[in-house]
């Protein structure tokens, strides 16, 4: 134990009541505290003249506060006026909600620091809502921080004022800095040019010069990232080293008469993901692979192939897929796939209770069957296979870390992760960084793009005409609702009101159906049924279509509320149509307010039909944190790092992390030393998150 694991309330001025509120940022003890950093700097010196100041600018003035004039509008808003001076000029500081603790803190005479873009109002300079720091607040001359010229700004908590937590920060530097130790080798410092740890964060917080610090700071972002990437690196490692998995030879008889008997050319991407994939499969090792690709893209026939690899080595095969509707029509597209080679066994095998399970799974047990496709239901207890040899997962991400576990068994069966969402290559690093990777990046030819068009809801009737042209030349169309029945709380529309809609009055002339995820499974696939054989021309339905629904004569999709909807989601209800030879359309329809996040995530649709460029705007939008939800990935939190502003450094971390994991996986060699003590304190535990 360092010093630095010191609960933070036992610091000088914290105790237990501002532990608390400490621990609401995330600061436990004192390391926590002391890699706390500024957002920013007040720096006295280089404030602005008032006379100086330029319309639309970012600014800090320091001036001497000469009136304060609180006002109270109407229905009961205020507003809060503040002049200061520098002694020549005024400038107004204005504030129109929460500055009540501003009141207490403020009086006439005081010196303040401000900062803002500067505005122009009536003909005065006005800070709106500026940041502000009354600086001389104390005339203790023993307070460190008094006569600084560079003072810290902290992103705060309620209750903690910006004094105290410089105070802390203060203390806990004066007690604690010989207890800061080093957290990578020479070697890597002196590689990356970094700044010893001591130093580094010496720096940040009492820096003199802040256009310094982000240089000083770019340490404690690698080294989240690198020692991340060492965990992954050995997982990895040990996989390889101790998992013997099967060694299929690819003996060119299920393998080679699918191939021939495909109605179409495998594209260039896909023939390159089959040969790394029978790569794989050749090898001794358990295949751990990442299979990517945009949806359209024909991971299924990939996947068809990397099963029959396993089956016509004598070995059965498995695919999972998250839904009923899915996994059937896998059933089903597999099965005609494979309608010339009949020796195939291959099974179905769904949730619940129904006629001829139970034979499906002696026969899985007795090895009869070769493929069987199926849902949750494969990693029931009750299931056991005579000789798994390969098992596939579509839509991985909807499945737990646990239920992969499951899957997996103890037989050590090869591994194949679909994914359709296409993962950014940063989060892939991290959240994916010990499995192998392959990527479809090329869809079939003859794909037309989908032209994507977005408008508001008063436009629908122009929607409406242009779908009307779709439907009479024989297509058909989804229309897609975020809910399913009227709701009290939120006025939207809902999938039964635009059904009625839809069916009485808009297009009574062609055959609709509702669908959605309150009806029966065997309703739903029924409905479903009736669309793919064109029988039902409009589809109205909430998002339960979301996932690998193929009809390729479905040449619109329409989006209700489509501001509602994250960029990820759009882009796969997109995914439904364009499967065809037509040309398709998307609209999307978005209802006032919009806020400037959904504008950006509608304007990022029309732009781009490329999956993995709105995979990374995505993650830019909404931070890795929620991507999918990475903290049940075993991922740490990152607080310095950021992989969408740091993927170069992510890279440049990874490569070595596995250089050094490749020589010298359990850091034994005396360079390595300060990795060995800073992995088993903060990253060995997470290992076994990582299990397979
Ligand atoms: P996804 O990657 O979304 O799962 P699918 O495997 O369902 O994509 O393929 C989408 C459609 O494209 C299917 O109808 C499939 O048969 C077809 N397809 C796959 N590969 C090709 C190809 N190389 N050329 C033409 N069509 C293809
Ligand atoms: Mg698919």
């Amino acid at each position: 134990m360092s010093k630095l694991d010191n609960e933070i309330k036992y610091l000088k001025g914290v105790g237990d009541f501002r532990a608390k509120l400490l621990n609401k940022l995330g600061i436990y003890c004192i390391g926590d505290l002391l890699e706390y950093f500024p957002r920013g700097y007040i720096n006295r010196k280089s404030s602005h003249k008032i006379s100086e100041l330029e319309v639309g600018k970012h600014c800090a003035v320091v001036g001497k506060i000469s009136a304060i004039d609180k006002r109270v509008l109407s229905r009961g808003k205020n507003q809060l006026n503040v002049y200061i001076s520098d002694g020549e000029d005024y400038l107004l500081c204005t504030w129109f909600r929460n500055f009540k603790y501003l009141e207490n803190i403020i009086s006439e005479g005081k010196n303040l620091w401000v900062s803002g873009i500067v505005k122009e109002f009536y003909g005065e300079l006005q800070l709106v809502h500026p940041e502000i720091e009354v600086l001389d607040e104390t005339s203790d001359t023993e307070d460190f921080w008094h006569n600084r010229s560079v003072l810290p700004i902290y992103p705060l908590t309620d209750k903690i004022t910006m004094k105290q937590m410089r105070t802390m920060i203060y203390n806990a530097f004066a007690k604690y800095h010989d207890a800061i130790e080093e957290t990578l080798p020479d070697y890597i410092l002196e590689k990356y040019n970094f700044a010893p740890r001591k130093i580094a964060l010496q720096k940040i917080h009492f820096s003199i010069n802040p256009d310094d610090v982000p240089k000083y700071k770019f340490r404690f972002a690698f080294e989240e990232l690198f020692y991340t990437q060492l965990m992954l690196a050995r997982v990895k490692k040990k996989h390889q080293q101790t998992k013997s998995g099967f060694q299929f030879q690819l003996k060119r008889t299920y393998t080679t008469r699918l191939k021939e008997s495909l109605p179409f050319q495998m594209t260039k991407a896909q023939k390159r993901v089959i040969k790394e994939i029978v790569q794989d499969m050749n090898s001794t090792g358990q295949m751990n692979r990442l299979l990517q690709g945009d949806v359209g893209s024909g991971k299924t026939i990939v996947t068809l192939f990397a099963l029959l690899l396993a089956v016509e080595n004598g070995f059965q095969a498995a695919l999972m897929a998250p839904t009923e509707l899915l996994a059937e029509q896998h059933f089903l597209g597999i099965k005609s796939f494979l309608s010339n080679q009949p020796e195939l066994k291959i099974a179905l095998l769904k949730g619940g209770v129904y006629k001829g399970k139970k034979a499906v799974k002696e026969q899985i047990k007795s090895g009869e069957i070769d493929i069987v496709i199926g849902t949750h239901a494969l990693i029931q207890k009750d299931i056991e296979f005579a000789k798994l040899g390969i098992v596939a997962i579509d839509e991985q991400h909807r499945f737990g870390v646990e239920q992969r576990a499951r899957l997996a068994g103890n037989s050590h069966p090869d591994l194949l992760y679909l994914s359709a969402t296409p993962i950014p290559r940063s989060l892939a690093m991290t959240v994916y960084g010990d499995l192998d990777v392959s990527v479809i990046d090329e869809l079939p030819p003859g794909r037309k793009p989908i032209q994507t068009i977005w408008k508001s809801s008063k436009k629908k009737p122009e929607i409406y005409a242009a779908i009307q042209r779709q439907l009479e030349a024989g297509r058909q169309v989804y229309i897609v609702c975020p809910l399913i029945e009227e709701s009290e709380k939120i006025d939207l529309l809902d999938a039964e009101t635009l059904y009625k809609k839809i069916s009485t009055e808009i297009f009574p002339q062609f055959k609709s159906e509702l669908l959605h995820g309150k009806m029966k499974t065997a309703e739903k696939d029924k409905i479903m049924q009736r669309f793919k054989d064109g029988d039902t021309k409009i589809l109205v339905s909430t998002t339960v279509i979301e996932v690998g629904i193929d009809v390729p004569n479905a040449t619109v999709m329409m989006i209700e509320h489509a501001e509602r909807f994250g960029l990820s989601q759009l882009h796969q209800l997109r995914g439904r149509v364009g499967r065809g030879s037509e040309k398709s359309y998307c609209y999307l329809i978005g209802y006032q307010p919009i806020s400037s996040e959904g504008r950006e995530r509608l304007s990022t649709m029309q732009a781009t039909n490329d999956g993995f460029a709105i995979a990374e705007k995505d993650l830019e939008i909404r931070g890795p944190g929620d991507f999918f939800g990475t903290a049940q990935s075993g991922m740490p939190n990152f607080k310095h790092a950021n992989i969408v502003r740091d993927q170069g450094l992510l890279k440049q971390a990874r490569i070595l992390a596995f250089e050094i994991v490749q020589k010298d996986r359990d850091f034994s060699l005396p360079e390595n030393k300060i990795l060995y003590k800073r992995y088993a304190q903060q990253y060995k535990w997470r290992e076994k998150l990582f299990e397979y």
